[in-house]
């Protein structure tokens, strides 16, 4: 199998030939065509396992079939992650397939000053991806709107739930669109996970790497 298979959109398709990716890894060949078809997803996969591009092309591909319709002025799609680190490389992995289109990518994290952040923020975003304590200090100051945001994807959910961020990761969940797909990313499916998981996805789809 390679990508043309997956069902993405020409254009992403380019934009991943670009990037030098020739064979879908395991998880990208499973998540792929589930999250083109709208489904929520559990995803059991390790970092380094593709699992970036898994989720953020199949999302890339919906944005960019919904700018068709007027673009709501909020958030469109919300990553969190659980580190600076991981959350700095999903935004830099995903520029790299938005060259030739019109959406916006942002990116928040704590440890740096939150006035840039703001700023930026009030310019608009079409996905934002973020670790959630300081993406909740941007929604007490107003500076974010996330009602819009009908995709949400949770990346490496275990490890946000390790950091002490679950009640945070319930509060962002009552921020977002109600009617939204969800994605789930953990490297363990520990208890928790999965009640995580059964209160925010909707019949979900499991794969595993
Ligand atoms: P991730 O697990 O998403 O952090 O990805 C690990 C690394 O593999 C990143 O540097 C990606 O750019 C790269 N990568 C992801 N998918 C592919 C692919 N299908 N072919 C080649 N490299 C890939």
């Amino acid at each position: 199998t390679d990508f043309q298979s997956l069902g993405l959109s020409e254009g992403l398709l380019t934009a991943v030939a670009e990037n030098g990716y020739d064979t879908p890894t395991p998880i990208q060949k499973q998540a792929i065509p589930l999250i083109l078809e709208g489904r929520d997803l559990m995803g059991l996969a390790q970092t380094g396992t593709g699992k970036t591009a898994a989720f953020g092309l199949p999302l890339i591909d919906r944005l960019l079939d919904e700018d068709q319709r007027p673009r709501p002025r909020g958030t469109r799609a919300l990553i969190l992650a659980p580190t600076r680190e991981l959350v700095n490389q999903i935004a830099k992995n995903l520029t790299s397939f938005l060259k030739k289109t019109p959406l916006r990518v942002t990116s928040v994290v704590g440890g740096v000053s939150i006035a840039g952040q703001i700023k930026r923020l009030s310019k608009g975003t079409d996905i934002l991806v973020a670790t959630p304590g300081r993406l909740l200090d941007l929604v007490d100051r107003q500076a974010v709107d996330l009602r819009s945001a009908s995709y949400l994807v949770l990346d490496e959910a275990d490890q946000m739930l390790d950091l002490g961020f679950i009640h945070a990761l319930r509060r962002i969940a009552g921020l977002v669109a109600k009617e939204r797909q969800t994605l789930l990313f953990s490297a363990t499916m520990p208890k928790q996970i999965n009640e995580l998981a059964r209160s925010y996805l909707s019949n979900p789809e499991r794969v595993e790497v």
